[in-house]
Protein backbone atom coordinates (compact mmCIF):
# COMPACT_ATOMS: atom_id res chain seq x y z
CA UNK A 1 0.00 0.00 0.00
CA UNK A 2 1.20 3.63 -0.40
CA UNK A 3 1.88 5.81 2.89
CA UNK A 4 3.02 8.77 3.92
CA UNK A 5 6.30 8.24 5.98
CA UNK A 6 9.00 10.37 8.04
CA UNK A 7 11.86 10.19 6.35
CA UNK A 8 13.74 12.93 8.59
CA UNK A 9 13.67 16.32 9.97
CA UNK A 10 10.88 18.55 7.45
CA UNK A 11 11.07 15.41 5.06
CA UNK A 12 8.21 12.69 4.36
CA UNK A 13 7.45 11.12 1.27
CA UNK A 14 4.68 8.63 -0.05
CA UNK A 15 5.77 5.12 -0.33
CA UNK A 16 4.98 1.53 -0.73
CA UNK A 17 5.36 -0.15 2.25
CA UNK A 18 3.49 -3.50 3.44
CA UNK A 19 0.03 -3.85 4.14
CA UNK A 20 -1.13 -4.11 7.55
CA UNK A 21 -2.30 -7.08 8.90
CA UNK A 22 -4.53 -8.63 11.54
CA UNK A 23 -2.07 -9.03 14.90
CA UNK A 24 -4.50 -9.39 17.49
CA UNK A 25 -8.03 -11.31 17.55
CA UNK A 26 -9.73 -7.84 18.28
CA UNK A 27 -7.97 -5.90 15.65
CA UNK A 28 -9.71 -4.62 12.31
CA UNK A 29 -8.39 -3.17 9.27
CA UNK A 30 -9.89 0.12 7.83
CA UNK A 31 -9.67 0.55 4.12
CA UNK A 32 -8.85 4.50 4.66
CA UNK A 33 -10.64 6.97 2.55
CA UNK A 34 -10.62 10.22 4.26
CA UNK A 35 -7.20 11.47 6.42
CA UNK A 36 -6.15 15.04 7.25
CA UNK A 37 -2.63 16.69 8.15
CA UNK A 38 -2.79 17.90 11.86
CA UNK A 39 -0.56 20.47 13.70
CA UNK A 40 0.49 17.75 15.75
CA UNK A 41 1.82 16.15 12.69
CA UNK A 42 4.05 19.52 12.11
CA UNK A 43 5.63 18.92 15.67
CA UNK A 44 6.82 15.40 14.42
CA UNK A 45 8.09 16.98 11.26
CA UNK A 46 10.25 19.29 12.46
CA UNK A 47 11.68 16.68 15.16
CA UNK A 48 10.47 18.36 17.84
CA UNK A 49 8.78 15.08 19.52
CA UNK A 50 10.96 12.62 20.45
CA UNK A 51 11.75 9.04 18.96
CA UNK A 52 10.21 9.44 15.65
CA UNK A 53 12.53 6.69 13.66
CA UNK A 54 12.58 7.17 9.79
CA UNK A 55 9.83 5.21 7.67
CA UNK A 56 7.49 5.65 10.34
CA UNK A 57 4.00 6.01 9.10
CA UNK A 58 2.20 9.53 10.03
CA UNK A 59 -1.51 10.54 10.51
CA UNK A 60 -3.72 9.75 13.57
CA UNK A 61 -6.96 11.83 11.76
CA UNK A 62 -8.73 8.74 9.51
CA UNK A 63 -11.74 7.10 8.77
CA UNK A 64 -12.56 4.18 6.16
CA UNK A 65 -14.55 1.00 5.56
CA UNK A 66 -13.56 -2.12 7.64
CA UNK A 67 -12.29 -4.77 5.45
CA UNK A 68 -11.07 -7.42 7.83
CA UNK A 69 -11.95 -7.80 11.44
CA UNK A 70 -10.16 -9.69 14.39
CA UNK A 71 -12.18 -13.37 15.21
CA UNK A 72 -12.76 -11.48 18.84
CA UNK A 73 -14.72 -8.19 17.06
CA UNK A 74 -18.40 -8.36 17.89
CA UNK A 75 -19.56 -4.52 17.17
CA UNK A 76 -17.82 -4.29 13.86
CA UNK A 77 -18.43 -5.73 10.80
CA UNK A 78 -16.69 -5.93 7.01
CA UNK A 79 -18.40 -2.91 4.84
CA UNK A 80 -19.11 -0.40 8.22
CA UNK A 81 -17.89 3.05 7.75
CA UNK A 82 -16.16 3.75 10.73
CA UNK A 83 -13.72 6.80 12.14
CA UNK A 84 -11.03 6.13 14.01
CA UNK A 85 -10.32 8.42 17.20
CA UNK A 86 -6.55 9.51 17.61
CA UNK A 87 -5.49 7.73 21.14
CA UNK A 88 -6.03 3.88 21.11
CA UNK A 89 -7.97 2.80 24.12
CA UNK A 90 -8.37 -0.99 25.55
CA UNK A 91 -11.56 0.17 27.22
CA UNK A 92 -10.65 -2.11 30.41
CA UNK A 93 -7.88 -0.63 32.35
CA UNK A 94 -8.52 1.78 35.32
CA UNK A 95 -8.19 4.78 33.00
CA UNK A 96 -10.45 3.96 30.29
CA UNK A 97 -13.02 2.46 33.00
CA UNK A 98 -12.89 5.89 33.76
CA UNK A 99 -13.07 7.98 30.66
CA UNK A 100 -9.20 9.34 30.66
CA UNK A 101 -9.28 7.26 27.15
CA UNK A 102 -5.66 9.30 26.18
CA UNK A 103 -4.71 7.87 29.53
CA UNK A 104 -4.90 4.57 28.50
CA UNK A 105 -2.69 2.06 30.54
CA UNK A 106 -2.55 -0.61 27.90
CA UNK A 107 -2.06 0.25 24.70
CA UNK A 108 1.43 1.80 24.80
CA UNK A 109 3.90 -0.90 24.85
CA UNK A 110 6.77 1.48 24.84
CA UNK A 111 5.15 2.58 28.47
CA UNK A 112 9.13 2.73 29.75
CA UNK A 113 9.64 5.71 27.65
CA UNK A 114 6.56 8.21 28.72
CA UNK A 115 6.87 6.88 32.36
CA UNK A 116 10.51 8.50 32.33
CA UNK A 117 9.09 11.85 30.54
CA UNK A 118 5.86 12.25 31.86
CA UNK A 119 6.04 10.10 35.30
CA UNK A 120 2.75 7.55 33.85
CA UNK A 121 2.56 6.07 30.73
CA UNK A 122 -0.28 7.64 28.08
CA UNK A 123 -1.60 5.96 25.37
CA UNK A 124 -0.35 4.83 22.13
CA UNK A 125 -1.58 6.57 19.60
CA UNK A 126 -1.20 6.68 15.76
CA UNK A 127 1.25 7.68 13.79
CA UNK A 128 2.64 9.75 16.48
CA UNK A 129 6.42 8.79 17.52
CA UNK A 130 7.44 5.48 19.61
CA UNK A 131 7.25 7.61 22.71
CA UNK A 132 3.05 6.78 22.10
CA UNK A 133 4.07 3.41 21.13
CA UNK A 134 5.13 3.46 17.24
CA UNK A 135 1.65 2.53 15.97
CA UNK A 136 1.32 3.13 12.22
CA UNK A 137 -0.55 6.01 11.14
CA UNK A 138 -3.58 6.56 9.13
CA UNK A 139 -1.81 8.54 6.04
CA UNK A 140 -2.06 5.80 4.50
CA UNK A 141 -4.50 3.29 2.44
CA UNK A 142 -4.54 1.09 5.29
CA UNK A 143 -4.31 0.80 8.55
CA UNK A 144 -4.70 -1.68 11.93
CA UNK A 145 -6.86 -0.54 14.40
CA UNK A 146 -6.34 -2.54 17.39
CA UNK A 147 -9.31 -2.98 20.42
CA UNK A 148 -11.75 -2.59 17.23
CA UNK A 149 -14.71 -2.61 19.71
CA UNK A 150 -13.51 0.15 21.86
CA UNK A 151 -12.39 2.85 19.63
CA UNK A 152 -13.94 3.38 15.91
CA UNK A 153 -17.29 4.88 15.66
CA UNK A 154 -19.69 4.07 13.20
CA UNK A 155 -21.20 6.66 10.74
CA UNK A 156 -23.97 7.07 9.10
CA UNK A 157 -23.70 7.05 4.78
CA UNK A 158 -25.33 10.18 4.50
CA UNK A 159 -22.84 12.40 6.06
CA UNK A 160 -19.79 13.14 3.97
CA UNK A 161 -16.28 12.03 4.97
CA UNK A 162 -15.74 15.54 5.80
CA UNK A 163 -18.92 16.44 7.79
CA UNK A 164 -17.27 13.77 9.64
CA UNK A 165 -13.43 13.16 9.79
CA UNK A 166 -12.59 15.29 12.18
CA UNK A 167 -14.21 13.74 15.32
CA UNK A 168 -10.86 11.45 15.30
CA UNK A 169 -9.63 14.62 16.65
CA UNK A 170 -9.56 18.41 16.31
CA UNK A 171 -13.49 18.63 16.52
CA UNK A 172 -13.06 16.68 20.07
CA UNK A 173 -10.09 18.28 21.39
CA UNK A 174 -11.37 22.05 20.56
CA UNK A 175 -14.35 20.91 22.13
CA UNK A 176 -12.65 19.56 25.44
CA UNK A 177 -10.69 22.67 25.55
CA UNK A 178 -13.89 24.49 25.70
CA UNK A 179 -15.89 22.05 28.16
CA UNK A 180 -13.12 22.18 30.81
CA UNK A 181 -13.42 25.89 30.97
CA UNK A 182 -17.01 25.13 32.61
CA UNK A 183 -18.28 28.32 30.47
CA UNK A 184 -21.24 29.80 32.69
CA UNK A 185 -23.45 32.94 30.74
CA UNK A 186 -22.04 35.75 30.16
CA UNK A 187 -18.04 34.45 30.15
CA UNK A 188 -15.64 36.19 27.67
CA UNK A 189 -13.49 33.47 26.50
CA UNK A 190 -10.01 33.69 24.50
CA UNK A 191 -8.67 31.52 22.57
CA UNK A 192 -4.70 31.68 21.71
CA UNK A 193 -4.58 29.93 18.20
CA UNK A 194 -6.80 30.28 15.23
CA UNK A 195 -5.80 26.78 13.60
CA UNK A 196 -8.03 23.55 13.17
CA UNK A 197 -8.72 23.15 16.73
CA UNK A 198 -8.08 27.04 18.05
CA UNK A 199 -11.97 27.35 15.42
CA UNK A 200 -13.24 24.43 16.84
CA UNK A 201 -12.61 25.63 20.54
CA UNK A 202 -13.75 28.71 20.09
CA UNK A 203 -16.83 27.73 18.09
CA UNK A 204 -17.48 25.04 21.25
CA UNK A 205 -17.12 27.59 23.48
CA UNK A 206 -19.96 29.31 21.92
CA UNK A 207 -21.75 26.14 21.51
CA UNK A 208 -21.88 25.92 25.77
CA UNK A 209 -22.93 29.01 26.16
CA UNK A 210 -20.36 31.91 25.95
CA UNK A 211 -20.88 35.40 25.28
CA UNK A 212 -18.45 36.32 23.61
CA UNK A 213 -15.28 34.97 22.07
CA UNK A 214 -11.93 36.53 21.10
CA UNK A 215 -9.30 34.44 18.64
CA UNK A 216 -5.83 35.28 18.75
CA UNK A 217 -3.52 34.87 16.02
CA UNK A 218 -1.15 36.46 13.11
CA UNK A 219 -2.49 35.02 9.84
CA UNK A 220 -5.52 37.36 8.39
CA UNK A 221 -6.86 34.28 6.55
CA UNK A 222 -7.44 32.57 10.44
CA UNK A 223 -8.64 35.31 12.14
CA UNK A 224 -11.15 36.25 9.17
CA UNK A 225 -12.06 32.37 9.28
CA UNK A 226 -12.65 33.18 13.46
CA UNK A 227 -14.52 35.73 12.66
CA UNK A 228 -16.58 34.89 9.60
CA UNK A 229 -17.40 31.27 10.57
CA UNK A 230 -17.13 31.32 14.27
CA UNK A 231 -18.57 35.08 14.91
CA UNK A 232 -15.34 35.76 16.94
CA UNK A 233 -13.38 38.86 17.75
CA UNK A 234 -10.33 38.75 16.74
CA UNK A 235 -6.80 40.28 17.84
CA UNK A 236 -3.60 39.84 15.51
CA UNK A 237 -0.90 39.65 17.80
CA UNK A 238 1.58 41.34 15.33
CA UNK A 239 -0.20 44.58 14.92
CA UNK A 240 -1.54 44.63 18.86
CA UNK A 241 -0.47 43.94 22.22
CA UNK A 242 -2.59 41.34 23.27
CA UNK A 243 -2.93 41.77 27.37
CA UNK A 244 -3.45 45.49 26.23
CA UNK A 245 -5.85 44.47 23.82
CA UNK A 246 -7.66 42.01 25.91
CA UNK A 247 -7.90 44.20 29.10
CA UNK A 248 -9.32 46.73 26.87
CA UNK A 249 -12.00 44.31 25.43
CA UNK A 250 -13.00 43.30 28.72
CA UNK A 251 -13.10 46.17 30.93
CA UNK A 252 -9.72 46.34 32.40
CA UNK A 253 -10.45 42.55 33.87
CA UNK A 254 -9.04 40.12 31.40
CA UNK A 255 -11.08 37.41 29.84
CA UNK A 256 -12.92 35.04 32.25
CA UNK A 257 -11.74 31.87 30.60
CA UNK A 258 -8.69 31.34 28.29
CA UNK A 259 -7.82 27.96 25.89
CA UNK A 260 -3.88 28.05 24.31
CA UNK A 261 -4.43 26.35 21.41
CA UNK A 262 -1.02 26.54 20.50
CA UNK A 263 1.47 24.23 22.31
CA UNK A 264 5.02 24.23 22.00
CA UNK A 265 6.39 25.87 18.96
CA UNK A 266 4.49 29.44 19.64
CA UNK A 267 5.46 32.44 17.59
CA UNK A 268 6.10 35.83 19.34
CA UNK A 269 6.50 39.04 18.08
CA UNK A 270 8.46 39.74 21.82
CA UNK A 271 11.92 39.49 23.00
CA UNK A 272 11.20 36.22 25.09
CA UNK A 273 10.80 34.65 21.35
CA UNK A 274 14.43 34.52 21.19
CA UNK A 275 14.79 33.01 24.49
CA UNK A 276 12.69 30.45 24.02
CA UNK A 277 14.01 29.58 20.46
CA UNK A 278 17.32 29.79 21.39
CA UNK A 279 16.70 27.50 24.30
CA UNK A 280 14.85 24.82 22.39
CA UNK A 281 17.00 24.87 19.57
CA UNK A 282 20.29 24.15 22.12
CA UNK A 283 17.26 20.86 23.61
CA UNK A 284 17.82 23.38 27.61
CA UNK A 285 13.96 23.64 26.99
CA UNK A 286 11.65 21.54 24.47
CA UNK A 287 8.98 23.83 24.40
CA UNK A 288 8.44 27.35 23.08
CA UNK A 289 5.70 27.83 25.75
CA UNK A 290 4.68 31.91 24.67
CA UNK A 291 1.04 31.45 23.79
CA UNK A 292 0.62 29.66 27.67
CA UNK A 293 2.49 32.41 29.41
CA UNK A 294 0.61 35.07 27.94
CA UNK A 295 -2.76 33.28 28.45
CA UNK A 296 -1.74 33.07 32.31
CA UNK A 297 -1.11 36.31 32.28
CA UNK A 298 -4.29 37.29 30.20
CA UNK A 299 -6.98 35.85 32.49
CA UNK A 300 -8.97 37.42 35.29
CA UNK A 301 -8.07 36.43 38.98
CA UNK A 302 -9.91 33.29 39.61
CA UNK A 303 -10.31 32.67 35.96
CA UNK A 304 -9.44 28.72 33.82
CA UNK A 305 -6.20 28.37 31.84
CA UNK A 306 -7.38 25.24 29.75
CA UNK A 307 -4.47 23.85 27.35
CA UNK A 308 -5.03 21.91 24.69
CA UNK A 309 -1.85 23.09 22.43
CA UNK A 310 0.52 19.99 22.70
CA UNK A 311 3.48 20.27 24.71
CA UNK A 312 5.98 17.82 24.58
CA UNK A 313 8.33 17.90 27.99
CA UNK A 314 9.79 20.67 30.01
CA UNK A 315 9.15 24.37 30.26
CA UNK A 316 11.35 27.45 31.25
CA UNK A 317 9.48 30.78 33.38
CA UNK A 318 6.33 28.84 34.20
CA UNK A 319 4.44 32.17 35.78
CA UNK A 320 3.64 30.35 38.31
CA UNK A 321 3.04 32.93 40.66
CA UNK A 322 0.54 34.61 38.80
CA UNK A 323 -1.32 31.02 38.87
CA UNK A 324 -1.02 30.97 42.97
CA UNK A 325 -1.60 34.71 43.87
CA UNK A 326 -4.58 34.92 41.16
CA UNK A 327 -6.43 31.89 42.05
CA UNK A 328 -6.06 30.35 38.54
CA UNK A 329 -6.91 27.09 37.79
CA UNK A 330 -4.83 25.08 35.20
CA UNK A 331 -6.60 22.47 32.74
CA UNK A 332 -5.26 20.11 30.53
CA UNK A 333 -5.24 16.69 28.43
CA UNK A 334 -4.63 15.09 25.35
CA UNK A 335 -7.92 14.72 24.06
CA UNK A 336 -10.13 11.17 25.45
CA UNK A 337 -11.90 11.28 22.11
CA UNK A 338 -14.23 8.29 22.35
CA UNK A 339 -15.87 10.22 25.13
CA UNK A 340 -17.22 12.89 22.38
CA UNK A 341 -17.27 10.60 19.63
CA UNK A 342 -20.79 9.90 19.85
CA UNK A 343 -22.43 13.30 21.12
CA UNK A 344 -20.78 15.27 18.46
CA UNK A 345 -21.93 13.14 16.01
CA UNK A 346 -25.25 13.51 16.53
CA UNK A 347 -25.03 17.38 16.70
CA UNK A 348 -23.66 17.45 13.38
CA UNK A 349 -26.46 14.84 12.42
CA UNK A 350 -29.02 16.80 13.32
CA UNK A 351 -27.25 20.08 11.63
CA UNK A 352 -26.17 22.06 14.55
CA UNK A 353 -22.77 22.97 12.87
CA UNK A 354 -20.83 21.37 10.09
CA UNK A 355 -17.14 21.18 10.89
CA UNK A 356 -15.96 20.94 7.26
CA UNK A 357 -15.83 24.84 7.19
CA UNK A 358 -12.02 24.48 8.22
CA UNK A 359 -10.54 22.43 5.29
CA UNK A 360 -8.76 24.94 3.05
CA UNK A 361 -6.91 22.06 0.61
CA UNK A 362 -8.16 18.81 -0.73
CA UNK A 363 -5.84 16.54 -2.55
CA UNK A 364 -4.96 12.54 -2.84
CA UNK A 365 -2.83 10.79 -0.49
CA UNK A 366 0.18 10.48 -2.80
CA UNK A 367 0.57 14.48 -2.59
CA UNK A 368 0.83 14.53 0.86
CA UNK A 369 4.46 15.93 1.23
CA UNK A 370 2.75 19.24 -0.93
CA UNK A 371 0.02 19.11 2.03
CA UNK A 372 2.72 19.13 4.69
CA UNK A 373 4.66 22.02 3.00
CA UNK A 374 1.40 24.11 2.81
CA UNK A 375 0.21 23.43 6.01
CA UNK A 376 3.54 24.23 7.19
CA UNK A 377 4.64 27.34 5.74
CA UNK A 378 0.80 28.73 5.83
CA UNK A 379 1.34 29.23 1.80
CA UNK A 380 -1.80 29.88 0.18
CA UNK A 381 -4.44 30.56 2.84
CA UNK A 382 -3.68 26.88 4.23
CA UNK A 383 -5.89 25.93 7.35
CA UNK A 384 -6.73 22.46 6.80
CA UNK A 385 -5.21 19.83 4.17
CA UNK A 386 -7.55 17.09 3.95
CA UNK A 387 -5.96 13.56 1.66
CA UNK A 388 -8.18 10.80 0.07
CA UNK A 389 -6.75 7.93 0.14
ZN1 LIG B 1 -4.52 15.72 15.12
ZN1 LIG C 1 -7.26 1.31 28.80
Amino acid sequence: MKATVWTGKNSVEVRDVPDPKILDPQDAIIDITSTAICGSDLHLLQGFVPTMQKGDILGHEFMGRVVEVGPEVTTLKVGDRVVVPFPIACGACWSCQHGFFAGCENTNPNSWMAEKLFGNTTAGVFGYSHLTGGYPGGQAEYARVPFADVNPIKVPDELSDEQVLFLSDILPTGYMGAEMCDIEPGDVVAVWGAGPVGQFAMLSAKLLGAERVIGIDRFDYRLAMARDKVGAETIDYEQQDVLEALREMTGGRGPDKVIDAVGMEAHSPRPDYAYDRAKQMLKLETDRPFALREAIMAVRNGGIVSVIGVYGGFIDKFPMGAVMNRGLQIRAGQCHVQRYMQPLLERIQAGEFDPSFVITHRMPLTEAPRGYELFHQKLDGCEKVVLSA
